[in-house]
């Protein structure tokens, strides 16, 4: 473009986009982080790219539509986050599993319909840049995130910028490897530590903790449902059941572990816990604090915070809206 870019109003509006394997979910963002419109839809990636890409632009296009005549002029860019590696420079999904997408230049396709332009971002990336600025870690300039999902993942965000690294990889921690942990990861190494430290890991040391013949309620519940969820492990824990909560326990000492290395490496102010697998809270936080406050050194325990997420859901939507605006302003 040879026109000179815009100078940026207080008035901007940006739009998030959040797209999943199962939905798709946007949202308008307010200059003060507020969602003002919202719109969703299922994903529906059996219907392949082209209809994925169409569906995300009727998306955006609904939450636009939803808001007054004078408000639509205002929107000035759209940030999307996507499950997997992407080239955010040339806002290419290089790879994205639960999609079945590869090389998928999906800024450029969204923009042709649109006519808006469109900045792309891993999910986990998005999720922590959403809290960097608006939640957990607003008051703070060196956001380290982390996601406890399916798997897990972190972000560092840096004075207001994702630290992506070579490639855009930084912050695949759940292929950290610990020669104590003999679990088989999905990506062949043996002993990473999202085979622990993820719903999917909860869930496993659960069913090893039956099959072993430990005393626990979590036997009942397998026998009456025919699998197990890391939300029984946080129910037996709740209901009082000790290998729940041993299970809980060393989920968190973990993950302390492995932050006592990267702490001292990045030196952050705060870390932020989300990703479903964090609503298991103190049970799973305790531990992982007072880890890693015994293996830190005091200068950096001291001034370190340990939190959790304060936008839930939200934080991926409003991270891509202001991904959108960071990179309209910069
Ligand atoms: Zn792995």
């Amino acid at each position: 473009m040879d026109k000179e870019k815009e100078q940026p109003t207080v008035d901007q509006l940006f739009i998030g986009v959040d797209v999943g394997g199962t939905n798709i979910e946007c949202g308008v963002v307010a200059p003060n982080g507020k969602i003002i419109s919202r719109s969703y839809c299922a994903t529906l990636v059996q219907d392949g790219v082209d209809a994925v890409i169409d569906r995300i632009a009727d998306t955006i296009n609904e939450a636009i539509a939803a808001l007054p005549v004078s408000e639509r002029r205002q929107i000035a860019g759209v940030g999307v986050g996507i499950p997997g590696m992407v080239d955010p420079v040339n806002g290419i999904s290089l790879n994205a599993v639960n999609l079945g997408w590869r090389n998928v230049p999906l800024a450029a396709k969204l923009t042709e319909r649109l006519h808006i332009p469109v900045k792309i971002e891993n999910d986990v990336n998005s999720y922590v840049y959403g809290e960097a600025v608006y939640g957990a870690g607003r008051q703070f300039n060196y956001v380290l995130g982390l996601t406890i999902g399916t798997g897990l993942a972190s972000a560092f965000i840096i004075n207001g910028e994702v630290f992506g690294g070579a490639g855009h990889l930084a912050g695949e921690i759940g292929h950290i490897p610990f020669d104590d942990i003999p679990y088989v990861c999905n990506c062949g190494q043996t002993g990473c530590l999202e085979t622990i430290v993820s719903a999917t890991g909860i869930a496993r040391q659960a069913a090893d903790a039956v099959s072993n013949g430990m005393d626990t309620m979590l036997a009942r519940l397998l026998e009456q449902q025919g699998s197990l969820t890391a939300r029984d492990v946080s129910i037996a824990h709740e209901a009082g059941d000790r290998i729940a909560t041993a299970i809980l326990n060393r989920t968190g000492i973990m993950l302390g572990r492995a932050l006592a290395a990267i702490v001292p490496t990045l030196s952050p102010d705060v870390i932020i816990i989300g990703g479903g697998a964090a609503q298991a809270g103190e049970a799973l936080i305790a531990p992982l604090t007072s880890e890693l406050r015994s293996r830190l050194l005091p200068i950096f325990a001291e001034r370190l915070q340990v939190r959790t997420g304060e936008l839930g859901s939200n934080a991926g939507i409003i991270g891509n809206a202001m991904i959108a605006k960071f990179s309209a302003n910069n």
